[in-house]
């Protein structure tokens, strides 16, 4: 039996793929290459180029390959573009979900883990953030998110489907071998940003508001390395797999970071002066999100390896400094 994984050529779900495969389970990838890179593909891993709107295209996989469980990373991610484009996030994110889920109860595909997002609980007060806090997004993109979570839910009453929803906070680094990284067209992510300035394709980093109401008035964010959240989705597939019950997950390692914080840290990493520049506020921006992940610790005996900043800031320049166009270069 396999594994699938949505989304598995883009920056969390090729990472998750390597973690996959070095614990020796069978993958199947499918992703649209719409911002996944056919090169992030680990090679062992059987690939299928489709877009999961696309339902004769996912009821051909679901036939031809024997499916244990699903990761699903397939859908738009950025906070920013779902404020001004909200119906490609509808459309890509919740109608994905739904053409997904149709086909998976067809084939009697029962389990799926999949990407939820920190953005989902809005503007909270109270840090660290409990998955029972309340979910009130301020950005669409979160929106979305918890309305896919929300979907999960009708299906699992309906029929039987079991799912972990894992709330990421905010993913960087790079796998540790320095073969796959983080690389997005355009780039809006704060750390791969920040890592463009030293390698010469900017020429400042904008920090977007320095208004808010924390320690320097930038906003406050909870970094976790990308390996540390593929692990997180094997365990959950393995709790699911054992008949655990439907379930939320918060990732994140609990300490917040300012976001002149995260630069300074980049020059540290670099030995560059990386340049920023006072911006205005980019809509939809929560002023702080810190995660508990005590959670994931007890119930899915989950263990953060790199919970340190400066490791997971040196572990993406590892990447970016010898891919400084991403997967377009060697
Ligand atoms: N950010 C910034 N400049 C940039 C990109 C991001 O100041 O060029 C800030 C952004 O406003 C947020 C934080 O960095 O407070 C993290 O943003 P990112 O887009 O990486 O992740 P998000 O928190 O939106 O998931």
């Amino acid at each position: 039996m396999a594994i699938l994984v949505l989304g598995g050529a883009g920056y969390i779900g090729s990472h998750t793929v390597y973690e996959l495969i070095d614990a020796g389970r069978d993958v199947v990838v499918a992703d649209n290459l719409q911002t996944g890179f056919r090169a992030a593909v680990h090679p062992k891993a059987r690939f299928y180029e489709l877009d999961i709107r696309d339902r004769p295209a996912l009821d051909a996989l679901f036939e031809r390959e024997s499916i244990e469980g699903v990761i699903h990373f397939a859908a738009s991610s950025q906070v920013g573009e779902s404020m001004t484009d909200p119906l490609k996030y509808y459309d890509n994110n919740l109608c994905g979900t739904m053409v997904l889920l149709q086909s998976m109860v067809a084939h009697q595909v029962g389990k799926i883990v999949f990407s939820s997002t920190a953005a989902t609980y809005g503007e909270r007060s109270q840090m660290p953030i409990l998955e029972s806090d309340r979910t009130e997004p301020t950005n669409c993109y979160g929106e979305t998110k918890l309305s896919m979570e929300r979907m999960m839910g009708w299906v699992s009453r309906a029929h039987g489907l079991r799912y972990v929803a894992l709330r990421y906070f905010n993913a960087c680094g790079a796998h540790p071998s320095g073969s796959i990284g983080e690389a997005h067209d355009p780039e809006t992510h704060l750390v791969p940003v920040i890592l463009q300035v030293p390698n010469g394709r900017r020429a400042a980093v904008s920090v977007f508001g320095g208004d808010y109401p924390t320690k320097d008035g930038t906003c406050v964010r909870d970094y976790i390395h990308v390996t540390d959240l593929a692990q997180a989705h094997i365990l959950a597939l393995d709790y699911l797999l054992r008949g655990g019950e439907n379930n939320v997950f918060n990732l994140g390692n609990g300490v917040g970071f300012t976001v002149r914080e995260v630069i300074e840290c980049a020059r540290a990493v670099t030995g560059h002066p990386i340049p920023a520049e006072l911006s205005p506020r980019r809509a939809g921006d929560p002023a702080q999100l810190v995660a508990s992940s005590e959670k994931a610790k007890a119930v899915l005996g989950w263990r953060p390896r790199y919970n340190d900043l400066e490791t997971i800031v040196a572990s993406a320049w590892n990447w970016h400094k010898n891919h400084p166009n991403g997967y377009q270069e060697g």
